[in-house]
């Protein structure tokens, strides 16, 4: 099948594709929605081509599908089985990474380097679940004499995946990864805003030999499929990432027929300096993590907390980093690339607007030669920021950091932990007792020294507390959160 994209006069239409955008994939089957909705390129803000707009109907199709998945050829295979399927899969994103590459940075604004580390992300999720999936066993537990006490991990059953526009392919990588190696069939409803790389997964998926019904993938609007999909009685687990709001409607929704739910929410992530911290080491990771993916990350290193002897110092220092780095549109691969919409740089410029009394150290200026209609934000350092400001309390998700100065150790930690949010901080220090004592103290779901984010590892379990969201997704961690525990106790005398 090839797409029938079409492209505005005078912007590059996407590559030719193995899949028709416009289409679903229910059961096995490229099926049409009955609406389609438009595809942007946010570095250009042009309609690039159609994606299907699926709702409840399509949903509900898609929850059957993966039904009869579980109690069909899927649902009978052997972990060894999954596993070699999921391992052919991240075979083929690999060899498909070009091309996942250049839709990422299409529909998502995504500079082409940091895209491709994702398709490579994605392949290594594939590799290390499908290795994982004859691996996720049970225990026996020593219990009363006469008794023989085990437990098995069983898959949950379907599984519904509700994913964002800023990191599609790691998102999907690690949830429909480890609910596939678990057993479980998935529905996927990518965003509406980026789904072209979760559809070529799915073809890809098709090729690697994965059953009908064992991943569905219904793109549509958060308000009509993603509702229908958190709603569904037929659904036994939701992975959700995105923002908070969505977040607890999500959790509601599934409440109302006892589903457990797996939330990730996002940040206001702290990187924690002090005075005897390496800089030349540290410099880079203070401002890439909050400037990756134009600081719409879920872990974005957004607030800086440096010891006020150093301030001024580690300020010049990440201004000039400021100043150096390119934006541009995502295909020349620039430093920064664009917004994903329009409303997304609206609501950055709000923020900013907020801050308009806070003194800025740098701001990048967006080169004025760009191709006009992108949704650019010119990054912003801002600082001495006080620690309560909105800006240094809510999640902004754009190029903009907070420099925060603390005194001591105390003041650090109470400044690091009073947000409402808790999912990744860093400890900047050379004094191994500190970086032991700090660690145990912040309360985030992890927790770097001397680096931030330790390469992406899929490895590394990943979640969050407070409205950073709960359950952990990535390494073994994620896999348990698949199953559902069974114990079986047999009384044998
Ligand atoms: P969102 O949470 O509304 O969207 C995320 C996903 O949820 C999308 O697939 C969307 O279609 C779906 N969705 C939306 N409404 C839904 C509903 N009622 N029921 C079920 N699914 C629904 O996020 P957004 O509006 O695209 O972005 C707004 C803010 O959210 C951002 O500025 C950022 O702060 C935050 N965000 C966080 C992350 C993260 O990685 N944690 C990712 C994206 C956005």
């Amino acid at each position: 099948m090839s797409s029938p994209n079409t492209a505005a006069h005078g912007q590059d239409p996407l590559p030719p594709l193995p899949f028709d955008p416009a289409r679903m994939l229910i059961a096995g089957h490229w099926q049409a929605a009955p609406d389609t909705l438009p595809l942007n390129d946010p570095s250009t803000g042009a309609t690039i081509g159609r994606i299907a707009r699926g709702g409840a109907p399509e949903i509900d199709a898609a929850v059957e599908a993966a039904t009869a998945a579980m109690q069909g050829p899927w649902g009978a295979m052997t972990a060894l089985e999954r596993g070699r399927i999921l391992s052919r899969l991240g075979a083929l994103v690999l060899a498909h990474a070009d091309l996942l590459t250049t839709l990422e940075a299409r529909d998502v604004g995504k500079p082409r380097t940091q895209a491709r580390a994702d398709a490579i992300a994605l392949a290594r999720y594939c590799e290390f679940y499908g290795g994982a999936a004859d691996k996720l066993m049970g225990e026996t537990i020593p219990y009363q004499s006469g008794y023989t006490v085990y437990t098995l991990r069983e898959p949950h059953g379907v599984t519904g995946h509700i994913v964002p526009w800023n990191y599609p392919m790691q998102i999907i990588g690690r949830s429909v990864g480890a609910a596939l190696a678990a057993g479980n069939a998935c529905v996927l409803k990518p965003a509406e805003d980026a789904c072209l790389t979760a559809l070529l997964f799915a073809h890809l998926a098709q090729e690697a030999g994965l059953p009908p019904g064992a991943l569905n993938v219904v793109p549509g609007l958060g308000a009509e499929a993603g509702a229908a999909l958190a709603a569904h009685p037929g659904i036994h687990h939701i992975s959700f990432t995105g923002s908070v709001a969505t977040g607890a409607a999500v959790q509601a929704a599934a409440a109302a027929n006892v589903v457990p739910v797996t939330l990730e929410l996002g940040g206001k992530s702290p990187q924690l300096v002090f005075d005897d911290a390496d800089l030349d080491r540290a410099l880079p990771f203070l401002v890439n993590a909050g400037l990756q993916n134009a600081g719409q990350t879920c872990s974005a290193a957004s607030r800086i907390l440096i010891h006020d002897t150093i301030f001024d110092t580690v300020a010049d220092r990440m201004a000039e980093a400021y100043r150096a780095k390119t934006i541009g549109p995502a295909e020349t691969d620039p430093d920064i690339g664009p917004l994903i919409n329009a409303r997304q740089r609206d609501r950055v410029a709000a923020f900013l607007h907020d801050g308009d009394a806070l003194p800025v150290l740098a701001q990048t200026p967006v080169p004025k030669d760009l191709p006009p209609g992108g949704y650019y934000s010119a990054p912003t350092l801002l600082g001495p920021v006080p620690s309560t400001h909105r800006l240094a309390q809510d999640e902004i998700f754009g190029p903009v950091q907070c420099l925060i100065p603390f005194h001591d150790e105390d003041e650090a930690i109470a400044i690091a932990n009073a947000t409402r949010y808790g999912l990744v901080a860093a400890l900047w220090t050379e004094n191994g007792g500190r970086q032991m004592r700090l660690a145990k103290k912040l309360s985030t779901g992890q927790v770097f020294v001397n680096n931030y984010g330790a390469g992406g590892g899929v490895e590394l379990p990943f979640g969050g507390r407070g409205l950073s969201g709960h359950g952990r997704e990535k390494g073994f961690e994620a896999l348990y959160g698949m199953t559902s525990l069974k114990t079986v106790a047999t009384h044998h005398g």
